[in-house]
Order: C-alpha cells, then sequence, then structure tokens
C-alpha cells in the first residue's frame, strides 16, 4: 500500500537508518490489513542507539540554546508544512478519525513551538549566602541521554511532548515508541533530521517486545532519564527497574477521570464538554472521561440530549470524510471494551445507545451509554479506553466527591456548574493533577499535563517540562 509520505522504516541510529534482521508488522485497525513493515530493533541495536546519544551529549549540550531552539522551530515548520500526511499516517496506523488525527498534528507540532522558546528560558539563581560569608550560584544543566517511551494512542504528540523539551534542555534523546505505531514518530525523526537535528542528538528504534529492549538500554549505564508514557502497570515495573540505576524518571500513565455534571450546570455545555472528554481519540485518551457523576435533577436532561449525540456518530474507516468515529487500535481492545460493557449489564446497567462490537471497520466498537450504573460497579476502577460512557446519579455532593477521588488513578477530572465558586471549591478538592472546569479538554503545550497518585510523576508541557529534563547544580563561591 502506498503511504501518504516516504518513511525510512529501519531504526535512526546515530544518523544512519539501519536494518535489522527481522521486521514489525503494522496494521490499519480500519482493515486489520498490513500497511507496511518496519525494523524490528535488535537488543545491541538499542544499546547502540544509546551510546550514538552518549556521543552526541557533549556537544549538543554545549551548542547554544538559540541555536537548539532553531532547530525546534524548524521542525514546527516542516510538521505543519506535512500537516495532511502525518494526518493521514496518524490514522491509518492508529485507526482515529481523520479530523482528531488533524488536530493531533497541530497539538503535537505546537510543543516543538513551544520548547523552540523555553529553549531560551532555562534560568538560574545568584544569591549573598544568608550568613553573608559567601555566595550562592545555581545552574541548571541538561540531566544527558534521555529514553523516550510512548504509547500508540497519540502516536506524534507523545512524542513531540518528550522530544521537545529534551532537546531545548540540551539532552540526547532515544525514542522508543509503541510498536502498534511506529510511522509516525519515524516520519518525525525524518523531519526533525531535516530540521537539522545533528547526528545522534534524535535516535528511534523500535522494537518488539519491548519490555527486553528498553531494559537493555535502562541497564546501559548510559541513560540518565527515563521519561514514559503508557499504562499504570509498566510505569511501575519500569519505575522498579530504574531504581537499581537510580535513573531520573517521569511518568504519564493511566487515567480515570470523573466528569461531573452539577445541578446548577449549562446542561448544553456538560453535554458539548462531555463529547469531547469522551469521545476525542475515540476514548483511547488517558485524559478520557471514564466515569460521569450526574446531579439526580439534571439526570433526565443531559440523558437525553448526551445519548442523542453519541447515537449520531458514524462508525467506520477514520479516513472517510463521512466517519465521527473510527476503530479501537487492536482486536484485543474491542474485546477488552466489550467484556467491560457487558459485565455491567450483567451487574444491572442499560444500554441506552451501542453497546456491541462491529466488524466493519474491523476493531469497531459502538458510541456507547450506559444509563443506571451503580456508584459502586467494577467497572468505575478500570480505565475503559474506547467509546463508553457509564452514568452514575448522585444527590449528595459530598458523598459524590469522595466517590470520584475514590479510585487509584489521578490524571484529570471535569466540572460543570455554572457558580464558579463552587466549580473552583471542587476543583481544590479533586485529586487529580488537572481539572476541566466547564470545558472537556484541557490539553495545552503551554500548560503543565501531569497527574498525582498512581497517574504518574512530573509534568510534560509549560515550563515545567522542561525542568524535567535539566538537573540543579549549586556552586557555592567565594570571589
Ligand atoms: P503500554 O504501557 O502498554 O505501553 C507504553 C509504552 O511502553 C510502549 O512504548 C510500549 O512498547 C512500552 N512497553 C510495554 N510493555 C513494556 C515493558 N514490559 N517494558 C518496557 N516497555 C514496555 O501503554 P499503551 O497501551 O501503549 O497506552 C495506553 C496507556 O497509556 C493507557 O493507560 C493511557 O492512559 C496511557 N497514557 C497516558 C498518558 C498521560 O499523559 N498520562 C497519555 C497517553 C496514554
Amino acid at each position: 500500500m502506498t503511504l501518504p509520505r516516504p518513511i525510512s522504516t529501519g531504526s535512526l541510529i546515530g544518523g544512519q537508518w539501519v536494518e535489522a534482521q527481522s521486521e514489525i508488522d503494522v496494521i490499519n485497525p480500519a482493515t486489520g490489513g498490513v500497511i507496511a513493515t518496519v525494523s524490528n530493533a535488535s537488543i545491541d541495536d538499542c544499546r547502540e542507539a544509546v551510546r550514538a546519544a552518549d556521543r552526541a551529549r557533549a556537544s549538543w549540550s554545549a551548542t547554544a540554546p538559540r541555536v537548539r531552539g532553531e532547530i525546534l522551530r524548524r521542525t514546527y515548520e516542516l510538521m505543519i508544512a506535512e500537516h495532511e500526511a502525518l494526518a493521514q499516517l496518524i490514522t491509518l496506523e492508529m485507526g482515529k478519525v481523520i479530523t482528531d488525527a488533524r488536530a493531533e498534528v497541530t497539538y503535537a507540532a505546537e510543543f516543538f513551538r513551544w520548547f523552540s522558546e523555553e529553549a531560551v528560558r532555562i534560568d538560574g539563581d545568584y544569591r549573598r549566602a544568608p550568613g553573608g560569608a559567601n555566595w550562592l550560584l545555581v545552574t541548571r544543566q541538561p540531566v544527558g541521554v534521555s529514553l523516550l517511551a510512548t504509547p500508540w494512542n497519540f502516536p506524534a504528540a507523545m512524542a513531540t511532548r518528550k522530544i521537545g523539551p529534551a532537546l531545548a534542555a540540551g539532552c540526547t534523546v532515544v525514542l522508543k515508541p509503541a510498536h502498534d505505531t511506529p510511522l509516525t514518530a519515524l516520519a518525525i525523526a525524518d523531519i526533525l533530521v531535516r530540521a537539522g537535528a545533528p547526528d545522534g542528538v534524535v535516535n528511534v528504534v523500535v522494537a518488539d517486545p519491548p519490555g527486553p529492549a528498553v531494559e537493555a538500554m535502562l541497564d546501559s549505564g548510559l541513560v540518565r532519564k527515563l521519561s514514559f508514557t503508557g499504562s499504570t502497570r509498566v510505569g511501575s515495573l519500569l519505575l522498579q527497574h530504574a531504581a537499581t540505576k537510580i535513573i531520573n524518571c517521569s511518568m504519564e500513565l493511566g487515567g480515570n477521570a470523573p466528569l461531573i455534571v452539577c445541578s446548577d450546570a449549562d446542561v448544553d455545555v456538560a453535554v458539548d464538554g462531555a463529547m469531547l472528554a469522551k469521545m476525542r481519540n475515540g476514548g483511547a485518551a488517558c485524559t478520557a472521561a471514564n466515569r460521569f457523576y450526574v446531579h439526580s435533577s439534571v439526570m433526565e436532561e443531559f440523558t437525553e440530549k448526551f445519548v442523542a449525540r453519541m447515537s449520531s456518530l458514524v462508525l467506520g474507516d477514520g479516513l472517510s470524510p463521512t466517519t465521527t468515529l473510527g476503530p479501537l487500535v487492536s482486536h484485543a481492545q474491542q474485546q477488552r471494551v466489550a467484556s467491560l460493557v457487558d459485565g455491567a449489564v450483567a451487574r444491572g446497567a442499560k444500554v441506552l445507545c451501542g453497546g456491541s462490537s462491529v466488524t466493519t471497520p474491523a476493531f469497531g466498537f459502538q458510541a456507547t451509554v450506559l444509563g443506571g450504573v451503580d456508584a459502586t460497579d467494577p467497572m468505575l476502577a478500570e480505565e475503559i479506553f474506547g467509546p463508553v460512557a457509564p452514568l452514575v446519579e448522585f444527590d449528595d455532593e459530598a458523598e459524590m466527591l469522595r466517590l470520584a477521588n475514590d479510585v487509584d488513578h489521578g490524571l484529570v477530572s471535569y466540572v460543570f456548574t455554572k457558580d464558579v465558586g463552587k466549580g473552583m471549591r471542587l476543583a481544590e478538592a479533586l485529586e487529580t493533577g488537572m481539572v476541566g472546569l466547564n470545558r472537556g479538554l484541557v490539553s495545552d503545550p503551554a500548560a503543565p499535563f501531569g497527574g498525582v497518585k498512581q497517574s504518574g510523576l512530573g509534568r510534560e508541557g509549560g515550563h515545567d517540562g522542561l525542568l524535567e529534563f535539566l538537573e540543579t547544580k549549586y556552586v557555592a563561591g567565594n570571589w
């Protein structure tokens, strides 16, 4: 099949595209067919990628911040110039609807623009010690070789959200994208090279199985930073592994977002927000609304309007202009979502729309609303990662807040109320790293994205995202 742009399918190591002995098939979730094969990097390839990053480290960290920023800025411009081809590539390998893929390319490119501006804003401090005897000089230095591991659900943005700040800070990187969706990452690597990233500054390896490859790189003794986005299960394993070499870790892990519709919410605003919070990426987002707590006084109106919107979605191939909901990424994910829905229905939930898998597109699942879900239903403890919205009715705000916080995750929550004071009090009390107040979307390259509890450690985006790739050095001096 012809891809929307040429892709170098080898590993990128030290500026060279290196072919491997074995290959990985990339599958189009809309058809189940193979669209490309890419090199399956060997353990030796992975170790060599880390060595290449280490060789490039000194000169890249010594490169003027303005020069690093200009390379990132050119990367942004090249991504925008290739906007449509990149969007099509994302849809082909991941399945999301093309409008979502276009939005992702814009969002992903913005990380390069934002961090091109941040590269020149690495600050320090210079003060007299309180005792007056000496000076305190504080500088920031790049952490060093950074291993970046990313998931399949945002093949472009999860990579650029790490590469942008790492390069701005003066770190060299090895990117290991999910092997389900490697093509977009390889395309972005090619763009970075064309934008002027020197050999070895950006390396990419795709590996299946990923575990041994990532562990070999962490064990190399050369990696000083692990920036991971993915499931809480794998994040926890990698934190344990990184502990043996005390590697600096940033973790963007799973979510289980509550979406709260208060009695005084503007229901139309809440429905718009719910559609965005639930259905962006077909529900396959860490930020996806996963548990809908709706006040009894507005439940009927909210349900009627929300079900109408969900029922109107057209499930199909993400590339078709009439499609508004794409397939899930794999057969396994389709089966997982189906079993979550079947379990909730067996326990008494009502299917208000959707409820089933389909075979066209291959890994499709209908937009589904479940009513009458009990507040203690086990489904509410799971990250659904699909187009399914369980509705739970509440009367007492304090009890709703307790339920909203009674989960292991804490990435994001959404609150809908016309009373901004109440909204701010709920935002304070919700145990999540981010809150959408009368808004179904929080992601912004200029803002610190991240979670608390088992949703992760550290932040990406904003100025905080840059700090994750910097170490503080302090010099005590007399002069
Ligand atoms: P995943 O944890 O299975 O995989 C993520 C990355 O880790 C991939 O590169 C994968 O190849 C690699 N990996 C898998 N097993 C590994 C192992 N044993 N050792 C080393 N590396 C391994 O996650 P996924 O299924 O690709 O993505 C979905 C998850 O990502 C969801 O839980 C979602 O919430 C989360 N996510 C979080 C954010 C965030 O910013 N918090 C953003 C997007 C996705």
